[in-house]
């Protein structure tokens, strides 16, 4: 195992413990200190919230910085084991009862079952980080990182955070704040847009909407809203890869048929029914020539 392995593993030992006794029932699943990347991962059975785990590697460091020793005690079996540290932690899918037990001491902090490599003193691991949390099937992924890795880390970090702040006019108490309003001025601009959407399709003649480097996804529902005000109308919405194709049970269009020969040029993938048809084009223009003829 190698040197920088031996501290991320000994790490994630303190900060599993941290987040027990901060009073979260946890369960690592599997926790993966050997990777290239030089970034450990903890995977762990229960949804934690970012508060939980800020605390946690508050707690974690101020352990770290006290130079506790760690130690291994072995043991005939898992009772034994038990019988002396009541506080252990360990695997209860892994651990084979019956057998010797390798319990790793960390100062009077930590007692856990694990056969894994660790540095003698928590003062080799230096500062531990936490870089990144997913949410992934109902677990929480904990990446962190320590030591020098860490340092180097939190100083481009805080670097970023300074170009930031000047740019905003912020600073660290108040980045949260501006990252909100920045949402819901977004959000706000994003509302406006779709109106705006909204009124241009509702009011144009056109039936052929191509419109270059716009996200169609989420015009929609704008254009199923239109057509079921106006049930004589058929629209086609496309940018330079996709395609949608909506009408209203007025609407004369033949569907099938325009998608039976967008395919037959191959310029469209995608599904059709009477009154929809959506997917990729590879032509646009063609597509364009295409529908230009065919839609009423
Ligand atoms: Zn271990």
């Amino acid at each position: 195992m190698a040197e920088y392995s031996k501290t991320l593993h000994s790490a994630e030992h303190i900060f599993a413990r941290a987040l027990q006794n901060l009073g979260h029932e946890i369960h690592v699943r599997k926790a993966d200190t050997d990777g290239p990347d030089k970034v450990g991962k903890a995977f762990i059975r229960e949804i934690l919230d970012l508060k939980a785990i800020e605390d946690a590697v508050s707690a974690t460091n101020a352990e770290i910085s006290k130079n506790l020793e760690i130690t291994e005690h072995s043991f005939e079996n898992l009772d034994s084991a038990l019988k002396k540290f009541g506080k252990l932690r360990f695997n209860e899918e892994r651990i084979d009862k019956e057998t010797s037990v390798r319990v790793v001491k960390i100062g009077e902090f930590d007692y856990s079952a694990c056969r894994h490599e660790h540095v003698k003193n928590t003062s080799e691991i230096g500062l531990f980080l936490v870089t990144r949390v997913k949410y992934l099937g109902g677990e929480t992924e904990v990446e962190f990182i320590v030591g020098k890795t860490a340092e180097d880390y939190a100083i481009k970090q805080a670097n970023t955070q300074l170009e930031i702040y000047a740019q905003t006019n912020s600073s660290l108490d108040k980045v949260n704040e501006l990252v909100s309003s920045l949402k819901n001025k977004a959000n706000e601009n994003y509302g406006e847009v779709k109106a705006l959407f909204e009124h241009l399709i509702k009011e144009s003649k056109d039936n052929i909407f191509f419109i270059k480097n716009v996200k169609l996804s989420d015009k929609l529902d704008v254009m199923a809203k239109v057509i079921k005000e106006n049930p004589y109308r058929c629209m086609a919405l496309m940018n330079e890869n996709q395609l949608f194709i909506s009408k209203g049970p007025e609407n004369k269009t033949n569907i099938p048929s325009i998608a039976a020969e967008l395919k037959k040029r191959g310029v469209f993938t995608g599904s059709s029914d009477e009154s929809h048809m959506s997917g990729k084009v590879t032509d646009a223009e063609a597509a364009i020539s295409v529908l230009s003829v065919s839609i009423h």
